[in-house]
């Protein structure tokens, strides 16, 4: 089938043509805008093309969950679930349990989203049919079993938590990742609602980021690293092209003031352009090595406070917090994501402590830095200027519940990114 063709007359249909599918000769199939559309209109909402979630108590369910114990399945169950959920009643022909079908067209969409044609099925795609078809059933079945699971594992976003729900939606499996993206998607009930970041002429491709929001504030080499562990592909948006990494400066060796830059690329290099404005240092190989090296330990640190629960208070010290601020301006100039990053948790540990006035100063600085890296409307720029508001109305006097201040990081899931596997 041309899914071009498909594609196209799904747009004419259900957003008047608003949109055009096309083919981009690295990314594939891309959405274009048709239409100029102003920052914050809506360009569509859909309703999910198939929803599944766990089911603890169907029979079916509980076998599939054994059988993944059992022969020590790659994924977790609901993967498996997800994509035998994606058969049709004439797939389930022999079959001798019970699962969720789709209809045929619901079929042919999931299997247009993109996913490598698997040439044989894997070890875990035959013991369900074996399981479930028996010993008999045609090999085809396997096979799409295995694209259907593909199609889940890379086109997938979370759609509840209790129990664990995955939901797919058609248009927005077509449009791309770009680190600064020109739109921006959310929840409205079950739909995936899409909006436009900034004003977005004709012609323009439709983007959204398919890294939570927080992380388009990192790194080049973390948003790709974790765009090719999760989503299989390099990120070579105009963003992530370029020669010096704006939000990875050192503080310089030479004066101690001003900052440097390293080309990156597989490995670090330092280079002409990347060094201090002030008193022109340009560092060795060595010495970019070491900055690095102390660099991905403060990633450690802070991956680590990312991942703890509950107050700041409760994973930093006083004293800690205070040599913190001071280490990081040595090793970071104030171009650099993890100094930011840190200085979200001083916020928290600040604003914990009963010291909204540093916490204050801190989030000030957090909110800058945000505005300079990514300018334009974000969740970002909004979770920040809601936290300096809160520490403003704190300082003021008024109550404030802990809730509207702490936990910058917790913030993301509220939208609604798709799942990092
Ligand atoms: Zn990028
Ligand atoms: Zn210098």
């Amino acid at each position: 089938m041309d899914t071009v063709k498909y594609i196209n007359s799904y747009c004419q249909e259900k957003v008047l043509g608003s949109l055009l599918c096309d083919v981009h000769p690295q990314k594939g199939r891309i959405l274009v805008a048709e239409k100029n559309f102003a920052c914050g209109t809506k360009l569509f909402a859909e309703a999910p093309l198939h929803l599944v979630a766990e089911a603890p108590k169907d029979p079916a369910f509980i076998r599939l969950k054994r059988l993944c114990k059992v022969k020590s399945f790659a994924h977790a169950p609901l993967w498996y679930w997800a994509a035998l959920s994606s058969l049709t009643g004439e797939d389930y022909e022999g079959c001798n349990a019970s699962f969720p079908s789709v209809t045929m067209e619901q079929q042919q969409q999931l299997l247009m989203f993109y996913h490598p044609e698997p040439q044989v099925p894997s070890e875990d795609s035959l013991h369900i049919v074996h399981e479930f078809w028996g010993r008999n059933a045609a090999s085809s079945l396997a096979l799409k079993l295995e694209s259907l699971l593909a199609v889940w594992l890379l086109n997938c976003f979370e759609h509840s938590e209790e129990p664990v729900g995955f939901s797919t939606f058609f248009l927005p499996a077509f449009i791309s990742h770009d680190c600064r993206p020109n739109c921006m998607w959310h929840y409205e009930g079950d739909c995936f609602t899409l909006r436009a970041r900034r004003n977005i002429p004709v012609g323009e491709e439709i983007t959204v980021s398919y890294l939570a929001e927080e992380s388009l504030l990192e790194s080049i080499a973390s948003r790709r690293s974790q765009l090719e562990a999760t989503k299989h592909f390099l990120c070579n948006c105009s963003t992530c092209r370029v020669a010096l990494d704006p939000v990875r400066g050192f503080r310089c060796l030479g004066c101690q003031k001003g900052e440097i830059f390293f080309e990156c690329g597989d490995t670090i290099k330092p280079c002409a352009l990347g060094a201090c404005r002030r008193c022109g240092f340009l560092a060795t190989a060595a010495q970019a090595n070491e900055l690095v090296l102390q660099e991905a330990k403060v990633e450690e640190l802070v991956q680590e406070w990312d991942r703890k629960e509950g107050s700041a208070a409760a994973y930093l010290t006083e004293e800690q917090a205070q040599r913190l601020e001071e280490n990081m301006s040595q090793l970071f100039s104030d171009k650099h994501w993890l100094r930011d990053r840190v200085a979200r948790h001083l916020v928290a540990y600040y604003e914990a402590a009963g010291d909204a006035k540093t916490a204050l100063s801190f989030a000030n600085r957090c909110s800058e830095f945000t505005a300079e890296v990514y300018p334009g409307f974000s969740a970002l720029q909004a979770w920040s200027m809601e936290t300096q508001g809160d520490l403003q109305l704190r300082l003021n006097g008024f109550q404030v519940g802990p809730d509207s201040v702490e936990g910058q990081g917790g913030q993301s899931s509220a939208s609604g990114r798709a799942v990092a596997k």
